[in-house]
């Protein structure tokens, strides 16, 4: 089989209501993708996508249509599209960075393996680990009020975990967000605070002792991505889990946190950490180091008991398994 041409589309999907993010992002009111079409002389065509939105990445829907035009294509064309490891290896070699643009690739190779063999593509993966799992349902910045009608939104959809967007705010707002979101539904929703490195380092520590007492299950990306030291400073002073975001992109990032010991969780993305091999490598990286996946957390109930803080400032973490990284 060969790999006879790529059609490549920018898509725009509107949001139903503006999308207010940190202060880092500002308000999005479209989610971009890049979606491309990997076509065989088969018959067969392979399916991937590309999710890119600067500043959270790197790369842009048109450097990912240009990168996939000059840098990828042309070798694509004539190769065995069920080759997947050589093509993969090839490309981390040839098309440095552009991680998402090699992400999409790496899909529709499997997609059109899965469809080749008519199996699913878990089969190619290792197997089935999961039947369900939670989804993740996200709310931008608001009011305590304007939150709570989102949420209640969420809850009625059928999510049981609620990401709440921080840092477009003041500390001071974010607590107050926060403390009434955790006192209202932290019982029955696993809730993710994500400030997407909207905080300094001061600020992020203004915000969890303002929320003393009142613990998400999981504050993510508080501050900016490259100090992997304050963020490790921030997770030994919270009971609940630290995760990374925006600064878990490649292998090497996984290795690098792993080793400095920087988080409790993972919030690893298809797209944004390079497709189905490489997210697979990440999460199984982080099962061994017992580093939990943030956006799949079991509800709270007798598994998941709440997190106990211990004292007053600084605080240790009372019932959070320790390890070391
Ligand atoms: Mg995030």
């Amino acid at each position: 089989m060969k790999i006879t041409g790529l059609e490549l589309f920018h898509i725009s999907i509107p949001f139903l209501h503006p999308y207010k993010l940190s202060k880092v992002y500002g308000t999005l009111t479209d989610a971009h993708a890049v979606v491309i079409k990997v076509h065989t002389d088969a018959g067969i065509v392979g399916l991937g996508e590309a999710d890119p939105k600067n500043p959270f990445t790197e790369e842009t829907p048109a450097s990912v249509m240009a990168v996939m035009r000059e840098g990828i294509a042309p070798y694509l064309l004539g190769r065995d599209p069920l080759q997947v490891s050589e093509i993969e290896s090839h490309l981390d070699q040839a098309v440095k960075g552009n991680l998402m643009s090699r992400g999409a690739v790496n899909m529709a190779l499997f997609d059109i393996l899965g469809k080749v063999h008519q199996l699913p593509v878990h089969v190619f993966l290792g197997g089935l680990r999961h039947d369900q799992l939670p989804l993740l349902g996200s709310i931008g910045s608001g009011t305590p009020a304007e939150d709570a009608d989102a949420i209640e939104t969420l809850i009625q959809q059928g999510f049981r975990t609620v990401m709440i967007k921080m840092g477009a705010l003041s500390v001071r707002e974010e607590i107050r967000r926060a403390v009434a979101a955790v006192e209202r539904y932290g019982d029955r929703l696993t809730l993710i605070m994500d400030a997407n490195q909207g905080w300094s380092f001061k600020e992020a520590l203004q915000f969890i002792e303002g929320i003393h007492g009142s613990e998400p299950a999981v504050l993510e990306q508080p501050v900016a991505i490259g100090d992997l030291a304050k963020l490790k400073s921030i997770r030994d002073r919270i009971p609940y889990l630290l995760s990374v975001d925006e600064s878990l992109v490649t292998l090497e990032d996984a290795a690098e946190v792993i080793r400095s010991g920087a988080a409790d969780a993972f919030s690893v993305k298809v797209s944004k950490n390079g497709g189905l091999s490489k997210s697979l490598t990440i999460a199984r990286a982080a099962e061994v180091f017992g580093i939990k996946p943030a956006r799949t957390l079991p509800a709270p109930g007798p598994d998941r008991p709440p997190a106990q803080p211990c004292g007053r400032p600084p605080w240790r973490w009372c019932n959070r398994s320790r390890r070391s990284p």
